[in-house]
């Protein structure tokens, strides 16, 4: 009922799922009642996932809902650019190399059109004192795009669409990563100070702490946060426009008259709130009604958004519950939905259900010939018929629809940057007579669902393709020239689907059968088909290629499921191709132990090169035979995330000392220890290594031999060559002081940074050899780098080779 009344609104914007203030968003959209709004430049795919396997797009994806989550809790809305998180960078040029300075800036700037802020807060500041480079260009882009969204001459493509848009006032909301940083913020003039931490009855709960609930969504990146209670004290200073004294809002009207015409409706409103009866909500809906009246008289965006808000709060003061299922959470193209549009009055007021329409990938509407006044508490459900289009595209994310360019994703419609997730792929409208006017409300279709463990789940209606090709993910590497089979699962959505898959290879290679028919009978039902593919003598890099033809159609897609309790259920519809690499890797390490820790898809990277890899269970750790393995590799973050392995760190030296070998891939810091075990940080290695924070991030940064180890010898003979073509960076979380007895193998810096020797540290131990290798091998090796095979294949052999 107060945000009825509330015509304001505030642009946050930053670089990455995490960098908003959480708490702020609480205030403004919950305190405030302002319309409010984080822009994130990118979806965070360049982090780490602290829950899955999952990187890049499919952890876009999942950061994209954990964001979405958040602003369920906290009460903002959630926007993006096309910019792509290529990981850490120190620098702004790299960032803006690599996305386009004009193509990003004019997302901010479509955003800030579409959104028109009154108030635009930055989190950075746009100096080298923000950290990550993209931290840095969020805030430069955002004081450009402040003057370049009001200017009609910057992107007039935009204006068939959009008007120029000023906002008032763009400010910082402070804040420091050092003690030197606060006390310098400490010292700005003229900060405007709030107090997230201030209590809201109505709500139950204070700002600070509805932003520990909204933060907590951010679990692939483990930002569990607290429910803080008590004073937070924030500031903000002015960057650029109007000067504010006493409030951000200062000088702002927020209210109904800023419209001309609004102020009899602001008047209704705040009557209506005033004399808000919780036990008799229906008794405000005349009120309402009359305020939408008047609202139709009036034209801005700003009331047409107002207009649905106000629609909603008529429902839910009259006890309506409206709903839009459908039969199935996926279709075809060319299937059939059945939707039902379910409406029901909880309290004593007539309605008419007037019509309800379906629209987005096809209309429709119910037919209500029959009378249409609903009944109290008697459910009134409409059936409608739906079919795809036979054209419909699948539900893939619209900006992982096309190939990328760079680092960024390619978005051929103009309408759909900056939205967070695809539209719903049908909406319900429900046109309803009210005694004193008619409103309208609109719902999303959804697939409702019960999961035992968990009760009534909702789920989004997706667009999914007859069958999908499954390869396994990552590249295939042929090692030396022999034929190798590839497996392909041909997965059936349909009752029945029968046709004909073909695999397709560059010149060079040979695959054989070249095409196989298939025949499902069974949703659900698949069927492995294998191929097998004769790689060329010479080293090559070539693509395979997976499609069907279904009944005319073809299809050249497979099918990518995301389930976490945190967000809705997410398919991903990536093409049914995969990298093949040929090159020559010798391996002298035939069993390999796997201790897995917070997800990676090395150990079938390693089976690629001929080695039989076991994961090692808690069970394991404790009990099994650790002899009858060559060599036990840590995933990445495993002693951050395995107890199992902190317990039987003395028995793994023990295995390293009687002639086994260890490979340790990288860990983090939490609370200066790894695993937040004080005792761990001596134990990750036969002598103390201390873990840092030093990272290189160029992936191209120059790699120096610092000793003429035969690890760097045999099996594979190392060469420069073998650093060519890596991904995103070279690691991660180097080690920053080591004992004496290791031998740093190689030096790397970024351009213009200090060297550092702590990458990779090699010992010999008792009988056995142990590695620690913070280099980003669990990138590296699934994307296919030859020289990573290489690298790596010489560290799992390294106690053979001595
Ligand atoms: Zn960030």
């Amino acid at each position: 009922m107060d945000q009825l009344n509330v015509v304001g609104s505030v642009l946050m914007i930053a670089a990455h799922p995490d960098d908003e203030n959480t708490a702020l968003l609480a205030y403004l959209a919950r305190g405030r009642k302002v319309r409010t709004g984080y822009l994130s430049l990118t979806r965070g795919e360049g982090g780490q996932n602290l829950i899955g396997s999952e990187q890049g797009d499919a952890l876009g994806v999942i950061r994209t809902q954990e964001l979405l989550a958040a602003r369920r809790i906290d009460g903002a809305e959630q926007f993006f650019t096309r910019a792509i998180d290529f990981g850490f960078t120190k620098t702004t040029e790299e960032t803006f190399q690599k996305w386009g300075h004009e193509k990003i800036l004019s997302d901010v700037v479509w955003v800030i059109r579409r959104f028109r802020p009154d108030v635009i807060v930055l989190r950075f500041t746009g100096t080298p004192k923000d950290g990550h480079g993209q931290h840095q260009v969020s805030a430069i882009l955002g004081k450009e795009a402040f003057s370049a969204a009001a200017d009609p001459h910057r992107f007039p493509e935009q204006l068939q669409w959009v008007e120029p848009w000023q906002a008032k006032r763009i400010m910082w909301n402070t804040f420091a990563f050092t003690r030197q940083q606060e006390e310098e913020a400490a010292k700005l003039p003229n900060q405007i100070g709030v107090d997230l931490g201030t209590y809201d009855p109505v709500l139950g709960h204070s700002y600070a702490e509805i932003a520990g609930m909204s933060r907590s969504m951010h679990r692939s990146q483990g930002m569990g946060a607290p429910e803080r209670k008590g004073s937070a004290k924030n500031f903000l200073v002015l960057v650029e426009g109007e000067p504010a004294s006493k409030d951000m809002f200062d000088g702002i009207d927020t209210t109904w008259s800023r419209i001309p015409g609004g102020a009899p409706v602001g008047q209704i409103l705040a009557e209506a709130a005033h004399s808000f009866d919780v036990e008799h909500p229906e008794k405000t809906v005349p009120a309402l009604l009359e305020a939408r009246k008047l609202m139709a008289g009036l034209h801005q965006p700003v009331v047409d958004l107002k207009r649905r808000e106000l629609d909603e709060a008529i429902v839910l003061c009259s006890g309506l519950w409206l709903d839009a299922t459908a039969d199935k959470y996926a279709v075809v193209p060319g299937g059939d939905l059945k939707i039902s549009a379910t409406a029901l009055s909880r309290e004593q007021l007539p309605v008419d259900v007037r019509s309800v329409d379906v629209d987005g990938m096809a209309t429709a509407s119910a037919d209500l010939s029959h009378g249409s006044p609903l009944a109290f508490n008697d459910p009134h459900v409409s059936t409608i018929s739906v079919t795809a289009p036979k054209n419909q595209p699948y539900s893939q994310p619209y900006w992982l629809r096309e190939p990328k360019q760079g680092e960024t994703y390619t978005v051929p419609n103009q309408l759909d940057i900056g939205l967070a997730e695809n539209p719903p792929l049908l909406r319900a409208h429900f046109h309803l007579h009210l005694d004193g006017g008619d409103i309208e409300a609109i719902r999303p279709v959804k697939f409702r669902y019960i999961e035992r463990s968990q009760g009534e789940l909702t789920r989004p209606v997706i667009v999914e393709p007859d069958v999908a090709l499954q390869l396994s993910e990552g590249a295939r590497v042929f090692a030396n020239g022999t034929a190798r089979a590839i497996d392909l699962q041909v997965v059936a959505n349909v009752p029945s689907a029968a046709g004909r898959v073909e695999i397709q290879v560059p010149a060079g290679w040979a695959v054989e059968p070249r095409a196989l028919d298939f025949k499902l009978t069974g949703a659900g039902q698949e069927t492995p088909e294998t191929f097998q593919i004769t790689p060329p003598a010479h080293d090559s890099k070539a693509v395979l290629e997976a499609s069907a033809m279904v009944g005319g159609a073809k299809i050249a897609v497979g099918m990518q499921v995301i389930n976490y309790p945190h967000i809705p259920p997410q398919v991903l519809f990536p093409p049914s191709r995969t990298n093949l690499v040929r090159t020559d890797v010798r391996l002298a390490a035939k069993n390999i132990g796997y201790v897995m820790g917070a997800g990676d898809e090395v150990p079938e990277a390693l089976r690629q090169l001929g080695a039989d890899v076991v994961l090692l269970s808690a069970d394991d750790m404790a009990r099994c035979d650790l002899e009858r393995f060559d060599v036990i590799v840590t995933g990445v973050r495993a002693y951050n995330t395995r107890p199992d392995l902190r317990a039987n760190q003395e028995r793994l030296l023990e295995y390293v000392k009687n002639g086994g070998t260890m490979v340790v891939q990288y860990n983090v810091l939490e609370g200066g220890f790894v695993g937040g075990d004080p005792s761990s940080l001596a134990n990750i290695g036969p002598y103390p290594i201390k873990i840092g924070r030093d990272r290189v991030t160029v992936e191209e940064a120059p790699v120096e031999p610092l000793v003429s180890n035969p690890v760097l010898h045999k099996p594979n003979e190392i060469t420069a060559k073998d650093f060519e073509g890596w991904v995103q960076e070279r690691g991660l979380y180097f080690a920053s002081e080591w004992d004496p007895h290791y031998e740093a193998l190689f030096e790397t810096h970024d351009p213009g940074e200090k060297p550092l020797r702590g990458g990779t540290l090699y010992t010999r131990y008792g009988k056995g050899a142990y590695i620690f290798t913070a280099f980003s091998w669990f990138r590296e090796l699934p994307a296919g780098v030859p020289g990573a095979y290489r690298i790596f294949a010489n560290f799992l052999s390294a106690g053979k080779t001595e």
